[in-house]
């Protein structure tokens, strides 16, 4: 189908289910009929309103003439020869492309989306964040991205990460919709340990996420325990310093019980010593946390440096020694940059070619 095609219908796969059971009164049906539709959206992969049996013929009609079930079109994809990982160029209504990549691993599949077209937070090792802030990604996008994927993929994903394009807690509003979503009990009944929130260190968004209610992974991409290194890299850490991040990282740790994720991609140089190890664990201790280590995933035309890998061996023994668990997030599908923006980039260096 024509991905430039414009439509102002509303598509549904975003709503929470209060939303969608306000939407049948006002179009005179009756409540449970939302529970129904919602529970072919979310829990038996309809990609179609035909496919929803037991509603009547006439509201199947209806819904279709009036609304739409997933708009993101395939623009790209690429299958990774390595570990099968997929990687989605996704097109809105507005031809606008969004990165989405399926990652197969035993039986339990995980789901990289993005919150975003572009990113405004401009951290200076990512493509994303190169390429500037077109808009925001409505629920209907976001939520309409596991969708898209388990339609092409003929898989169900189990697992959910917000690391493809943008910040997820500069979109709040739609960031909590699309959970709302994801999480109700009438859908895919996805716990919180079935989705990871990433954020750069919002503050402000990490509190409303406190404040929510709502319980997911939340993983803090923290890079340095050094503010001005921080800053450095990551204009946030201007406005919300290490400090504070630490303060409202805590608030949910301990409102949610979860343990946090800390992010560190390291650069070689910049910020993968043994000294800045013991920083990250000096800043961590005592909050139930683990942390990742992410080599530098390149891209052209950064001053960044790939660290070698004596020293994030080296970095992780210094965590784990201070008790910290420690993880080496091996690449998966490198072949197919899968880093985040990174296929967006190219394809716009494309059309300018
Ligand atoms: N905006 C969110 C989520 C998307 S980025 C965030 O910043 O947390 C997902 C992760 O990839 C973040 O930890 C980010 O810092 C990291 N990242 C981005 N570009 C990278 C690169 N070139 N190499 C290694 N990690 C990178
Ligand atoms: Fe945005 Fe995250 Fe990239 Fe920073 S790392 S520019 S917050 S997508």
């Amino acid at each position: 189908m024509n991905a430039n095609i414009q439509t102002t219908k509303q598509d549904l796969v975003g709503l929470p289910l209060v939303h969608l059971q306000a939407l049948m009164e006002r179009l005179g049906e009756k409540p449970f009929r939302a529970r129904q539709i919602f529970e072919w959206m979310h829990k038996k992969g309809a990609v179609d309103f035909e496919s929803m049996s037991n509603l009547s013929a006439e509201l199947r009609k209806s819904l279709a003439e009036n609304f739409e079930l997933g708009i993101l079109k395939v623009h790209r994809k690429q299958v990774s020869q390595r570990d099968g990982t997929t990687k989605f160029l996704l097109a809105c209504r507005d031809s606008e492309l969004v990165e989405a990549v399926f990652l197969p691993h035993e039986g339990r599949n995980t789901a990289c989306i993005s919150t975003q077209v572009g990113c405004a937070m401009g951290c200076r090792f990512c493509a994303t964040g190169d390429s500037g802030f077109a808009r925001n990604l409505s629920p209907a996008e976001i939520v309409g991205q596991i969708s898209a994927i388990e339609r092409e993929c003929g898989q169900p994903v189990h697992n959910l990460v917000y690391m493809g394009m943008g910040e997820p807690l500069h979109n709040w509003e739609a960031v909590k919709e699309a959970l709302e979503v994801l999480l109700d009990p009438a859908g895919r009944q996805w716990g919180p340990r079935h989705i990871t929130l990433s954020t750069c260190g919002v503050v402000p968004g990490i509190d409303q996420l406190t404040a929510s209610g709502l319980k997911v992974r939340l993983a803090i991409s923290l890079h340095s325990a050094v503010d001005e290194v921080r800053s450095s890299i990551m204009p946030i850490n201007r406005r919300y310093p290490l400090k504070e991040l630490m303060r409202a990282a805590r608030d949910y740790q301990k409102a949610t019980g979860l343990q946090l994720t800390f992010e560190v991609a390291l650069f070689g140089g910049v910020n993968d010593s043994d000294l800045d190890a013991v920083k990250v664990a000096r800043l961590v201790r005592g909050v139930e946390c683990k942390v990742n280590l992410i080599p530098y995933n390149p891209v052209s035309e950064q001053p960044f440096k790939v660290p070698e890998f004596s020293r994030v061996a080296s970095f992780q023994n210094v965590l784990r020694h201070a008790g910290i668990i420690t993880m080496i997030r091996t690449e998966k599908g490198g072949d197919i940059d899968a880093a985040c923006g990174q296929l967006r980039r190219r394809e716009a260096g494309e059309k300018a070619a």
